[in-house]
């Protein structure tokens, strides 16, 4: 995916004629981020990545994306709880590269418990990754957008950025608060070319999500096998799992000189859950 120089209407990035696009992906060390990086390096992005992690393992996911893509790939180490590490995040991709052009807010956690015992520190410490980073990526990353007229943000919140299910207040309150946010980023700069949209993922099995189906299994004493169809019936009408490459093609499909009307919006991927 390159800067283009003209305009075309086509689902496809431009063809390379200058430099080629850069993109940051917040906890793109696994799972759903992981694949995002994945895609867009396949566009011909150069990719910052973050996340936490091996240090072999996250050495490798960034020599194998140089390799296999033939892009440059950073990984700059920084916990998104901590805004001062979030600001570093944006100036070091600004210092390799001279600039950001894609900033996708991926990473995110979760903490199940009813709200009565959910404790202050994990809703302080859930709300900082999960909502108040993205924060602090897009007012680092905006100016040189503005000053350039060119961005993509794309915020991964959640079917819970749309409806709400027990034991995940943090969780929940989070992603409808990254939802607004995109809204209000996205009304800010419409007139530039530079798009703020929010995609809402239902069921991906990665590590978060097998985390959960693991505590199920234990709960009630079933296989996992069994715990993982009973997650999907409760709530993914599909009976399936999206997956990080289904996420990462809407990714490339935003950042493309197709999608620059699409601004401002949530954009489901959840098998249908929150059409009932
Ligand atoms: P994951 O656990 O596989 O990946 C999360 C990533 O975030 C990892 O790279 C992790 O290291 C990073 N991360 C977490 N806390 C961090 C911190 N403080 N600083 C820096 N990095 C941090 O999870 P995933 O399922 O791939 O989730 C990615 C995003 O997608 C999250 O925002 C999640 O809420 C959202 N999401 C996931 C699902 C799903 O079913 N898996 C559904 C809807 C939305």
């Amino acid at each position: 995916m390159a800067s283009p120089s003209k305009k075309k209407s086509s689902a496809k990035p431009a063809a390379k004629k200058s430099e080629p696009r850069v993109a940051v992906v917040t906890g793109s060390t696994s799972g759903i981020g992981l694949g995002i990086a994945n895609a867009l390096a396949a566009e011909g992005c150069h990719i910052v990545l973050n996340g936490f992690g091996d240090s072999k393992e996250i050495e490798s996911i960034r020599s194998g994306l140089e390799k296999t893509y033939k892009v440059r790939a950073i990984y700059v180490d920084c916990d998104l709880s901590k805004p001062a590490q979030v600001q570093k995040l944006i100036h070091v991709a600004e210092e390799k590269f001279g600039r950001v052009d894609i900033l996708v807010n991926n990473a995110g956690m979760q903490y199940v418990a009813p709200v009565q015992e959910f404790s202050g520190e994990k809703w302080e410490q859930l709300l900082s990754v999960n909502l108040s980073a993205s924060f602090y990526t897009i007012h680092e990353a905006l100016p040189g957008m503005q000053q350039r007229g060119f961005g993509r943000i794309i915020n991964i919140a959640s079917a819970h950025g749309l409806v709400a299910s027990k034991n995940k207040s943090a969780y929940v309150a989070s992603k409808h608060g990254l939802v607004g946010l995109t809204k209000v980023v996205a009304l800010e700069n419409a007139t530039a070319d530079i798009t703020c949209n929010a995609i809402c993922p239902g069921w991906v099995l990665t590590p978060l999500v097998q985390a959960q189906i693991d505590t199920n299994a234990e709960k009630e004493h079933i296989p996992v096998k069994d715990a993982e169809i009973k997650l999907l019936s409760e709530k993914q009408p599909s009976l399936r799992f999206a997956t990080p490459e289904e996420i990462g093609a809407l990714v490339v499909y935003l950042c493309s000189e197709s999608a620059r009307s699409i601004t401002g919006t949530t954009l489901s991927i959840d098998g249908g859950w929150t059409a009932q």
